[in-house]
């Protein structure tokens, strides 16, 4: 259980022996108290110091409790009050609680109802405060999210420009170190970079809201088996150094999505491009296009045995620039097992994917490998 709320009491009593005998009652409970007299020197105290609570007696010479309640719920709404009253006088308890008195106490006063009551009373000031922090907490993180957010649009913005005068004098220059062996070898490594941020560049451009995957995006009826068809040249080609077995099953006949043919190709390359990329070599890819039609389901199932990935992860990894590795990774090329990413592919895939109405779903065990499946509804054949 969580700890008890120690609330500061602001005790309101006009009898001097009644007061201290509620003062030591509300000290043996754990609760700091300090005392007033009357309505006027409490509310006094009260705009000193911070009080969570007061408890006034509804029945006092100068100012009674009801008009001490109703100003201090004026002065300070978040203040809670608590009345003590004779039982003859309980409709007064009653119209205290309608002017928004948190509960009463009777007299005579009981230490096992006084227990009850600060208690309930303490508990609901704890948990005020903590949703208050939670919610502070919360517009915090927001306002760092939208900065991120900001930082990588503006980033994003400014960098595409250079790498674009550079792509086009580069090309240029290809042209001029044709002939030159080891000049053409040094083009081919800078080119190869500059592709790299290209892309990098690219996806940080996606996700940072410049294009948002509305679903007009997806128009075109396509065959899923011809997509990943074309997907696995493209992989052939950018994993031609891993040694890992490599396995499409079609499906027999044609599984129409309704889709935007390039934003798809590129979700479930990213999809099959981890599977590779966390997949020792000596291991396993394997792509399934399956069909329930039924159901008037696609799905294609990229499955690897790979390091798998810890089950409190799971969802974590479909956040932008989440990774589960630490970041040395970066070091190494894309293509290594476990190579340099910057987190974004997940977050694109799922986007991608639920903006044509889809979902993925992740299935994956530590050390044995994963599955990720892309659900998409299925279109008739026309
Ligand atoms: P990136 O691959 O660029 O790091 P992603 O968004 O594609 O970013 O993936 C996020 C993280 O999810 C990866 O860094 C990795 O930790 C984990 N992950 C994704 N796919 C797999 C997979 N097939 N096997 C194991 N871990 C994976």
């Amino acid at each position: 259980m969580s700890e008890k709320y120690k609330a500061k009491i602001l005790l309101i009593e006009d009898e001097s022996d009644v007061r201290e005998s509620y003062e030591d009652m509300f000290n043996s409970l754990g609760f700091s108290v300090e005392s007033a007299e009357n309505g006027m020197d409490g509310l006094k105290k009260l705009a000193k110091s911070d009080f969570d609570l007061v408890v006034t007696d509804l029945h006092m010479p100068v100012m009674d409790g009801m008009e001490t309640l109703r100003r201090i719920k004026k002065q300070n709404k978040d203040v809670e009050v608590i009345v003590i009253t004779g039982f003859a006088t309980i409709e007064n308890a009653i119209k205290a609680m309608k002017q928004g008195a948190f509960d009463y106490i009777t007299k005579p006063v009981s230490l096992e109802h006084v227990r009850i009551v600060l208690n309930k009373c303490a508990q609901q000031i704890k948990d005020r405060r903590e949703n208050q922090e939670l919610k502070e907490i919360n517009s915090r993180l927001q306002e760092l999210n939208d900065l991120k957010n900001k930082f990588i649009t503006i980033t994003n913005h400014e960098l595409r420009t250079p790498m674009a005068v550079l792509k086009g004098y580069m090309e240029l220059l290809g042209m001029e170190v044709e002939d030159h062996e080891e000049l053409k070898e040094y083009y081919n490594v800078i080119m190869g970079t500059l592709s790299e941020m290209m892309d990098m560049v690219e996806n940080m451009h996606d996700l940072s809201g410049f294009q948002k995957f509305a679903s007009q995006n997806h128009k075109e009826v396509l065959d899923i088996n011809e997509l990943l068809n074309e997907v696995s040249k493209e992989i052939k080609i950018i994993f031609k150094n891993r040694n890992i077995r490599f396995k499409i099953d079609f499906y027999e006949e044609k599984a129409l999505v309704k889709a935007n043919r390039s934003l798809l190709k590129q979700g479930i390359r990213e999809l099959v491009q981890n599977a590779f990329k966390f997949t020792k070599d000596g291991g396993s890819v394997t792509v399934c296009v399956k069909l329930d039609k039924v159901k008037g389901q696609v799905f294609v199932v990229v499955a690897d045995s790979g390091i798998g990935i810890p089950n409190d992860k799971l969802k974590l990894i479909f956040e932008p620039f989440y990774e589960v590795q630490d970041v040395m990774h970066h070091f190494s090329s894309k293509t290594d097992f476990m190579g340099g990413g910057i987190g974004v592919g997940l977050s694109l895939a799922k986007e991608i994917i639920e903006s044509a109405s889809g979902e993925i779903v992740v299935e994956s065990t530590p050390q044995e490998g994963s599955t990720f499946t892309v659900i998409l509804p299925m279109q008739n054949v026309a």
